[in-house]
C-alpha cells in the first residue's frame, strides 16, 4: 500500500459516512451510553490479530462496536459537567487538522498552522478585552493551561526576590504564597501539586461561591511580603458565578502577587457585550487561563493560556535544543513551543480558529448570551416543578437545584439518568446534594430545552412515588 490519496480514500470515506451517521442521530438519540466500558472490554480487546486488516474495515468495526457506549455529548440535551458541543467549522477545521498532520512546534517549518494560531490567539486576546501583546498558547485543556500560567508566575514571583527557580529548582526557595478561593476548581490544586508549590491557602467565599475581598485582603496582609500568587476564578462549576477579578486583582498586585484567573468556561462573558459587566477588571490579571472546548464548542481537546508578559511565559516554557531552529528572539513572535508545555504538538487552535472565523464577533457574543438565556429558561422551568428549588442566581451557564432533601434529590438525578432524554450531573454545593445543569452546547434550542424540563418533570414525579 502507498500513501497515495487512494490508500486515504476508502478509510476516509468510511469515517465520514459513520460520522455524519452520528451527528445526525443526536437531535433524537438517547443522551446515554447503553454499555459500559467493560462490556465494551471483549468487542475491543483480546489478542492482538497476528495480521494486517484493511483500513476501511477496522473503521467500520471501530464505529460500529464504539456506537452503543458513546454518550450524545455534542445533543443539545447534554448538561453535564461542563462539556459543549462542536460547531460545524470547527469540526470540519478539526478533520484537516489531522490530514495535514503538521508537527505545530515551529513556525518555520509548518508556518500555515502557526500563523493560523497566532491569528487566533490574537481575536481571543481582542474578544476577551485582554491587553494587547499578551502570549497566547494553545494546550489540551484548563488543567494545562492553569498549570502554564502559573509556570509562568512561579518563576517570575521568584525572581523578583532573586532567586534562579532554573538553576536551583524550588530546593531551599523562599515559600510561594498561593491563595485561592475557598470554591476554585480542584484542577488548579492538581497544577499547583504538579508545579510543586503545595496545597494553596483557601480565601473564604461567599454564598455564591466568590472570594471575598475583605478575606483576602486580610490573608494578604498576614502573609508579609513574599513571593505570592493569587489564582481567581471566572465561573465557578455549580453557580457560574465571578470572583470581583478587577477589585481583588488591585489588592493582590499592592502585594506584589501574581494574579492568575482560571476562566474555563466563564471567561468567554468578555466577549458578549451584555455579560462584559461579569468581569470588570479582567485585563488587569497577569495570566488567564480557558478551554475552547467549552463555551466556544470546539472538539476536544483545547485550551488555551494567556499571558499578559509574553517574556515570564517564554522564560517558563521554551527549550533551547540545537536541532531545533532557534526561536527568532525577544521581542519576535515566539515558536508555539515557547508557549507551552509541549514540544511536539497538534495545531490544536486551527479549530478555535474556523470557530472564530465562522461566528465573527457578534456571532461569539451570541453564542454566549444564548447559552445563558437557556440556562435561565432552564431555572425557570426548574424552579416551577413542585418540590424544586434553583439554589443559585443564574448569572452564566450553570443551574444547581435540589428537590426537597439530599435523598430525593438524588432520587430525582436518578430517574432522570434513567429515562435517557437528558444529561445532568449530581453533586454536592454548599453542604447540599444539587443536580447541576451546564449549557454549554451551541445547539441546545427551545424544543431541547422543553423536552429536558419535561424529562425532569416526569423524574421528579417518579422520585416522589416512594415518598407516598
Ligand atoms: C473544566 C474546568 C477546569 C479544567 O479544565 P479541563 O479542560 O477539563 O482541563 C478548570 N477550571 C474550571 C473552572 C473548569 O470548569
Amino acid at each position: 500500500m502507498s500513501a497515495s490519496e487512494d490508500a486515504y480514500d476508502a478509510a476516509l470515506d468510511m469515517a465520514g459516512a459513520h460520522a455524519r451517521a452520528w451527528l445526525g442521530s443526536l437531535p433524537d438519540r438517547p443522551v446515554p451510553p447503553r454499555t459500559d466500558a467493560d462490556g465494551l472490554a471483549p468487542v475491543f480487546g483480546g489478542p492482538l490479530p497476528d495480521g494486517p486488516a484493511d483500513p476501511a474495515e477496522v473503521i467500520d468495526l471501530l464505529a460500529r462496536s464504539a456506537e452503543p457506549g458513546l454518550m450524545a455529548m455534542p445533543s443539545g440535551r447534554f448538561y453535564g459537567w461542563v462539556i459543549g458541543g462542536t460547531l460545524p467549522a470547527a469540526l470540519g477545521a478539526d478533520w484537516l487538522v489531522s490530514a495535514w498532520d503538521q508537527n505545530a512546534a515551529m513556525r518555520y517549518p509548518t508556518p500555515a498552522v502557526a500563523a493560523l494560531e497566532e491569528a487566533a490567539g490574537a481575536w481571543i486576546v481582542d474578544l476577551l478585552g485582554l491587553p494587547a501583546g499578551a502570549d497566547v498558547g494553545f494546550v489540551t485543556g484548563a488543567t494545562v493551561a492553569n498549570f502554564t500560567g502559573l509556570a509562568a508566575a512561579r518563576r517570575h514571583v521568584l525572581a523578583r526576590v532573586g532567586w534562579n527557580l532554573d538553576a536551583d529548582g524550588l530546593f531551599g526557595a523562599p515559600r510561594i504564597r498561593v491563595l485561592v478561593g475557598e470554591e476554585r476548581h480542584e484542577t488548579l490544586d492538581l497544577a499547583l501539586r504538579h508545579l510543586g508549590l503545595g496545597a494553596p491557602t483557601a480565601v473564604a467565599a461567599d454564598e455564591q461561591g466568590r472570594i471575598r475581598l475583605d478575606a483576602l485582603a486580610e490573608a494578604l496582609e498576614a502573609g508579609g511580603d513574599g513571593p505570592a500568587i493569587v489564582c481567581l476564578q471566572a465561573g465557578n462549576v455549580h453557580s457560574g458565578a465571578f470572583d470581583p477579578i478587577g477589585e481583588a486583582a488591585r489588592i493582590a498586585h499592592r502585594h506584589g502577587a501574581w494574579v492568575h484567573v482560571d476562566g474555563a468556561f466563564g471567561l468567554w462573558a468578555a466577549a458578549s457585550p451584555g455579560l462584559r459587566h461579569l468581569v470588570p477588571g479582567l485585563a488587569g490579571a497577569d495570566s488567564w487561563a480557558t478551554d475552547a472546548h467549552k463555551t466556544l464548542n470546539v472538539p476536544y481537546d483545547c485550551g488555551v493560556v494567556v499571558v499578559a508578559d509574553p517574556g515570564a511565559l517564554r522564560a517558563a516554557m521554551g527549550v533551547h535544543a540545537s536541532y531545533l531552529i532557534e526561536p527568532a528572539g525577544p521581542g519576535g513572535p515566539a515558536d508555539p513551543f515557547e508557549k507551552v508545555p509541549e514540544l511536539s504538538r497538534r495545531a490544536r487552535g486551527v479549530p478555535v480558529w474556523a470557530a472564530l472565523r465562522s461566528l465573527g464577533r457578534s456571532g461569539v457574543a451570541g453564542l454566549v448570551d444564548g447559552l445563558v438565556r437557556n440556562a435561565r429558561a432552564m431555572a425557570e422551568g426548574i424552579a416551577a416543578i413542585d418540590g424544586a428549588e434553583v439554589l443559585n442566581d443564574v448569572v452564566f451557564t450553570q443551574v444547581c437545584a435540589a428537590f426537597g432533601d439530599d435523598e430525593r434529590t438524588a432520587a430525582v438525578t436518578r430517574a432522570l439518568l434513567e429515562d435517557g432524554s437528558a444529561w445532568m450531573s449530581g453533586s454536592r454545593w454548599r453542604g447540599r446534594a444539587v443536580l447541576r445543569v451546564s449549557v454549554s452546547n451551541w445547539s441546545t434550542d427551545d424544543a431541547d430545552i422543553e423536552a429536558s424540563l419535561a424529562a425532569l418533570r416526569r423524574a421528579a414525579q417518579r422520585a416522589s412515588r416512594p415518598h407516598r
